[in-house]
């Protein structure tokens, strides 16, 4: 692997983050300088889509997650109302 090193500060360490860009809605994953936060490159536009995927996945399994929580509190409402249905506010 080859380092690079930064032209302003002889620093090797890169890092990546995200950062506003002006005409985009969402930050742009940056390839930056760890010391002096020079940028460097922008993540191509299939690494975005990759990222995209990714997050849309995750999205996915958090709503059947929320999904199931929602379905055992309801069926946990229903059980306390059998048990004792003056008590539960509906
Ligand atoms: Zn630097």
């Amino acid at each position: 692997m080859v380092d690079v090193v930064c032209p302003f500060c002889q620093n090797t360490g890169l890092e990546l983050r995200g950062e506003s860009v002006s005409g985009f809605a969402f930050e742009l994953p940056i390839v930056r300088c760890s010391a002096c936060g020079a940028p460097f490159s922008v993540l191509q536009a299939a690494d975005l889509a990759q990222a995209l995927n990714q997050q849309g996945e995750q999205i996915r399994q958090l709503t059947a997650v929320v999904k199931d929580v929602y379905r055992q509190l309801s069926d946990i409402e229903g059980r306390i109302r059998q048990v004792s249905p003056q008590r539960v506010a509906s």
